[in-house]
């Protein structure tokens, strides 16, 4: 039996180099963007003056493999010159419309460790991320609609590390889920109320700083939990008295690199596992979802259990893939775009 199609939109974000990157001279560019929906993966070196920027090779790797050449294309790709401002206007400002019609709508930001999830999620010193943008414009379309409308905000930002489901904004967990007729229920959550965009960034530090790491440390020992910031938005017809309730969850998942490049003692490795467990989830969700299938796995993780009432159905979903156009993360920035095409397959 095939369901609808699930609204699903994959976005791709290239980061600039990185001062690593920049420093070693024996890596290329293995991304082109070729407009703005079009990526060649590993151009041949035919192209390199075009799109290598003026970096020199110095050694050459006569043992390389051909190039691969791959065309992929995506709803919208995002070079290294775009900010976050120019990515919330493209991408989310039209799921908050969307949010405001009735829609529960997420958006997940995808990538290995180091290609600029958090960047894209909260910004960095006084540039926002898309998290504070989006909420910045939610309030000012929910203030043009108070004449006709009553709103209530709650919002929440939960971690899920090793399976485990902690509340990042009091510190506590970790926390039972449980089913009942609208969903799987956070048990305990209380949802932090909220009147405007500025008192959500203080509420972000806070979480952060809860985060079982720091989440914008680039060290590859980071990012190994999943931070789920969610809200919850109750809107009343003033004249019908009719309710809703809606949800926009934005998730920033953790490091999608392998679990068998995580060396180490048994606690990282099985770290490493259950972040595939629920990125495996995740993306067999998405990809059934994508395929139109009406079974969907929700219950293989609980990423995707808590997330279940947000995919699929008349939800949208945001993939913001994030990749480094450098050699030297040649096979994760290959991976995460594998990942993507899969999920955006029509
Ligand atoms: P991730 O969360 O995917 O592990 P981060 O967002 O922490 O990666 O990014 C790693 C580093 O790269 C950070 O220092 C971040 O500030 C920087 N960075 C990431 N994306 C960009 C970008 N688009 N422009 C400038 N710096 C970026
Ligand atoms: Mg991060």
């Amino acid at each position: 039996m095939v369901a609808e199609k699930a609204n699903i939109k994959v976005v791709v974000r290239v980061r600039p180099y990185n001062s690593r990157e920049l420093e070693n001279h024996n890596q290329r560019s293995i991304i082109r963007v070729v407009d703005k929906t079009t990526i060649l993966f590993d151009p041949d070196d035919d192209d390199e003056e075009f799109f290598f920027q003026g970096n020199k090779i110095n050694c050459r790797d006569i043992t390389k493999k051909i190039n691969k050449k791959l065309t992929m294309e995506f709803h919208r790709v995002f070079d290294t010159d775009c900010d976050n401002l120019s990515i919330f206007q493209e991408t989310t400002s039209h799921l908050v419309d969307s949010v405001l019609e009735g829609y529960n709508c997420s958006v997940f930001v995808y990538g290995a460790t180091g290609a600029g999830k958090t960047f894209t999620m909260l910004g960095s010193g006084n540039c926002p991320g898309i998290t504070y943008l989006t909420m910045q414009d939610l309030f000012m379309k929910i203030g043009e609609k108070t004449v006709t409308h009553k709103f209530d905000i709650g919002v929440s930002y939960l971690e899920v590390y090793n399976e485990n489901v902690m509340n990042l904004l009091t510190k506590s967990g970790p926390l039972k889920l449980r089913e009942d007729s609208n969903g799987v229920v956070v048990s305990g959550l209380i949802l932090k109320p909220i009147t405007n965009a500025d008192e959500l960034l203080d509420l972000l530090a806070l979480g952060n700083s809860n985060r079982t790491q720091h989440p914008t440390d680039a060290n590859a020992e980071s990012s190994r939990s999943h931070a789920v910031f969610q809200v919850h938005l109750r809107m009343v017809d003033r004249k019908t008295g009719q309710k809703r309730t809606v949800k926009l969850s934005m998730i920033d998942l953790a490091g999608s690199e392998r679990a068998a490049s995580t060396k180490g003692n048994g606690l990282r490795f099985k770290e490493g596992a259950n972040i595939n467990k629920s990125l495996l989830a995740l993306g067999n969700c998405i990809n059934k979802l994508a395929d139109g299938m009406k079974h969907i796995p929700y219950r293989d993780s609980n990423l995707t259990r808590i997330l279940k009432d947000s995919l699929g159905g008349n939800c949208q979903t945001l993939m913001i893939s994030n990749v480094s156009q450098s050699s030297l993360t040649y096979e994760d920035t290959y991976n995460t775009l594998k990942y993507a095409s899969r999920a955006k397959k029509i």
